[in-house]
């Protein structure tokens, strides 16, 4: 005789135990899945320990999706303000910090710790160290094949499994192939919100320069920017406004990199040339730029040592790109080090209202699974929170 649970959630992480409690919470039994020992790991290891779970100013253009209509629903009905207050009246102190990104004033522990408290109270069952291989569609529900396990069925099943990124924490692409199982496609994954990696010949030029960060702005060629500091890393260049542009860059664009985005470079040195004829470029741009990188950046326009008075055609037009610099990069550093995965389970052939497939009635996709990725800053946890709540309203009882 086959016992069926109301709900098996496969993944213990920011949107499967989310959408475990909410579920609980309406009576439903639930049983959460988490291959790893403990779950939540990833959101353990956010925002710098201190998870940055939200942002104050959530909108769909900051996402990332085949259909940009998607996440609206969801993100209109389960806000930042509803995640807020949850986790205020758990007595969690915390912070808005530059760009209205949200942070637990002390750490991301408490985050997880406030779902654990949920799940508890509503008796949710958490099986870690439990993977999941394979799900089978049944009569009345499915079968949940586990590994080395007996198997486990229940009447519906959500899909929380994440994305590919970062492997080591036990990410997996179990999620795309239960989609694909029963009849989704997938729209092609890649590493996003990932630092970008230098051509062998900048390697170096730059590696020197390791550690060094500065404001710039960032353009793709679909002329997406963003403008936030840069760290130049012996592998190529990271922070935030890389991260950012990474999601909208593909292999083999150039990007434009504005390296003094608070000056228009040509007028500048025209003015320099004006007040300070006798002094050296590098000089110059120290003003703006730690030594080591103004030099490296007189090196690249051709300055080098000259004097600002003494420039020519070529040198001041080679200064002025500074304001729009192409670069390509070699590639990315991957899922080892991506903070997201773009791409994921076609939006079209899911309910944007119940995160019910459309292929096979009883299945769910929540999370960072389905192909929504949001900017850096509190947006991917925000879609987590908000696809796993619409997603435990629906589920039946
Ligand atoms: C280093 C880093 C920092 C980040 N910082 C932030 C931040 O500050 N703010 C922000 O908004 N976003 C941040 N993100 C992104 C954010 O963590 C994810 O978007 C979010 O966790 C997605 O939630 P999810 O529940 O869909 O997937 P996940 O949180 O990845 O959870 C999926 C779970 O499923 C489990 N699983 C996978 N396969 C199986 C299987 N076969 N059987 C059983 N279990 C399985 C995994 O072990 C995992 O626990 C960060 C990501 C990384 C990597």
């Amino acid at each position: 005789m086959k016992t069926f649970t109301d709900v098996v959630i496969i993944g213990g992480g920011a949107a499967g135990l989310m959408c475990a409690y909410q579920a609980a919470e309406r009576g439903l039994s639930v049983v959460v899945i988490e291959q790893a020992k403990k779950v939540g790991r990833k959101i353990l290891m956010s925002g710098g320990g201190k998870c940055n779970f939200t942002n104050m100013e959530i909108a769909p253009n900051k996402y990332l999706s085949q259909n940009p209509h998607f996440c609206k629903s969801a993100l209109a009905r389960y806000t930042q303000w509803d995640f807020i207050s949850l986790v205020s009246e758990q007595g969690i102190e915390w912070e808005e910090r530059e760009l209205g990104k949200l942070f637990c004033c002390h750490s991301s522990k408490d985050i997880v710790d406030l779902l654990l408290h949920h799940c508890r109270r509503t008796s949710v069952d958490i099986r870690c160290q439990h993977k999941v291989k394979r799900v089978q569609t049944i009569d009345n529900g499915f079968t949940i094949h586990l590994d080395g396990l007996p198997e486990l069925y229940a009447k519906q099943v959500v899909v929380a499994s994440g994305g590919l990124s970062i492997p080591s924490m036990g990410a997996s692409g179990i999620g795309y192939q239960i989609a694909e199982q029963h009849g989704h496609s997938i729209i092609p994954t890649r590493a996003a919100l990932v630092p970008l990696t230098w051509q062998n010949s900048e390697k170096p030029l730059f590696s020197e320069l390791s550690g060094i960060a500065t404001p710039m702005t960032a353009t793709s060629e679909n002329q997406q920017s963003f403008s936030e500091p840069v760290l130049i890393t012996h592998r190529g260049l990271s922070g935030p406004a890389i991260l950012q542009i990474s999601s909208y860059w593909q292999p083999g664009e150039a990007l434009k990199l504005d390296w003094l985005p608070s000056e228009d470079v040509a007028a500048l040195v025209e003015q320099w040339r004006q007040s300070h004829p006798a002094t050296q470029v590098s000089t110059l741009l120290a003003e703006y730029f730690p030594k080591r990188l103004a030099r490296l950046l007189c090196d690249l326009t051709g300055c080098g040592d000259s004097r600002v008075g003494d420039l020519n055609k070529a040198q001041l037009a080679k200064l002025a790109l500074l304001n729009n610099w192409p670069w390509q990069p070699n590639g990315s550093e991957g899922y080892k080090t991506a903070e997201v995965t773009l791409g994921g389970v076609n939006t079209d052939e899911v309910s944007s209202k119940t995160f019910e497939s459309k292929k096979q009635p009883g299945l769910y996709f929540i999370g960072e699974v389905l192909d929504v990725t949001g900017w850096l800053g509190g947006y991917n946890f925000q879609w987590a929170w908000a696809s796993a709540w619409c997603c435990a309203q629906a589920l039946k009882s």
